[in-house]
């Protein structure tokens, strides 16, 4: 983060290291609390480095107190969100946006219907992450694990995203195992390769959504240019190569993805694979008629996937009471001033 200003004062590299442990590990709040540095150092630091490239504009914390959802505004004013949640076996997990809305527009997605506002740099990506890191620092704790599952499609932002894995994965930064970083995709094969090629093992959760190419290809305008099994052979030679499952998201939509039958064509493609299904009720957005399936079918359907030999497991929604589906929140306020009926 500081490699510029440390290049054109010339720092010894015990200095980055001080800056790094202070910044990504011990959660200063200002640079003013970087005691290692001298004073003539921190002055300038502080006049030519941005403590951070967002702002928070609300936070928002569940009555359970185990998920805080942030708004997040950028230089330019637009805005992006970001989630801690604290889970009860200890994991302190961050949800990072890479983009401002998205433009791949899947049919029942929040971000997508916002359109695209542009991409994040690696180090907003990071900002969102250290902001947490900051407060569970002050309770003895630390920011375990990342899920890129916030706005934004991660395979279209790739470089970012990647220098931002960096980061994360630094041992004298945020010094989080690659096991514990998670991506998820819609479907971009040739930048799922390129990730694998740079050398990423950590998870991967992909956006499925439908059992079949006809369904997936309605429902997701990706899926028309990588279609189903190509997405599919891709995963396996991920597979193949790490040993390490692979997780498919599966909004529960009433009518649409949700029956009998499809519980058992995701059997037949999943029973042979080292997969797990997280089926998600989907929550309604006001620019579709969907509807959330039913408690009863949902379950249903998970039994029949875990008859036929498919790891499946109904989401638990953290946090409902503070919002909905990701993107909602930043899609309400970037909306605030021409749509007044929308509550917050
Ligand atoms: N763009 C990436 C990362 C975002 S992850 C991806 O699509 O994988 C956000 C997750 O929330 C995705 O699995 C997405 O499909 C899901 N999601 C989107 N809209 C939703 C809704 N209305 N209800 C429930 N989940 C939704
Ligand atoms: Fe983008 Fe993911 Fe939403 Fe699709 S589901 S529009 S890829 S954020």
């Amino acid at each position: 983060m500081i490699q510029e200003f440390a290049k054109k004062y010339n720092l010894p590299k015990f200095r980055t290291l001080q800056f790094d442990k202070a910044f990504y590990q011990n959660g200063i709040e200002s640079f003013d609390q970087l005691s290692t540095f001298p004073a003539d150092l921190r002055e300038r630091l502080k006049a030519e480095v941005e403590f951070s490239t967002l702002s928070v504009e609300k936070e928002l914390i569940s009555a359970h107190k185990d998920t805080i959802k942030i708004l997040m505004k950028r230089a330019d004013g637009q805005r992006i969100e970001a989630v801690l949640m604290k889970h009860k076996d200890g994991r302190n997990t961050v949800c990072v946006s890479c983009m401002v809305g998205c433009p791949v527009n899947c049919s029942f997605c929040a971000t997508g219907k916002m359109g695209f506002g542009g991409s994040l740099s690696a180090r907003e990506i990071i900002d969102q992450i250290v902001y947490f890191q900051r407060q569970l620092v002050k309770s003895g704790e630390r920011v375990s694990n990342v899920v890129f599952m916030g706005m934004g499609e991660p395979m279209l932002n790739l470089e970012q995203v990647q220098q931002a894995i960096d980061i994360i994965t630094d041992p004298d930064k945020l010094a989080l195992g690659s096991r514990r970083i998670t991506i998820s995709t819609s479907g971009y094969i040739p930048q799922f390769k390129q990730l694998v090629e740079n050398g990423f093992r950590g998870r991967v959760a992909i956006s499925l959504h439908a059992p079949n190419q006809e369904l997936r290809a309605k429902l997701m305008p990706v899926a028309k240019i990588y279609p189903l099994d190509q997405l599919l052979e891709a995963l396996d030679e991920y597979t193949a190569l790490t040993n390490k499952r692979v997780s498919y998201e599966y909004v529960m939509i009433k009518n649409m993805n949700d029956k009998t039958e499809h519980a058992y064509e995701l059997v037949k493609l999943f029973s042979k694979r080292l997969a797990h299904i997280n089926l998600i009720p989907y929550n309604p957005i006001r620019e579709v008629e969907f509807e959330r399936s039913v408690r009863d079918q949902i379950n249903r359907f998970r039994d029949i996937l875990t008859r036929g030999g498919v790891e499946a497991t109904v989401r638990v929604t953290m946090g409902d009471d503070v919002n909905a589906a990701c993107g909602q929140l930043a899609d309400r306020e970037n909306k605030k001033n021409t749509d007044k009926k929308i509550r917050i």
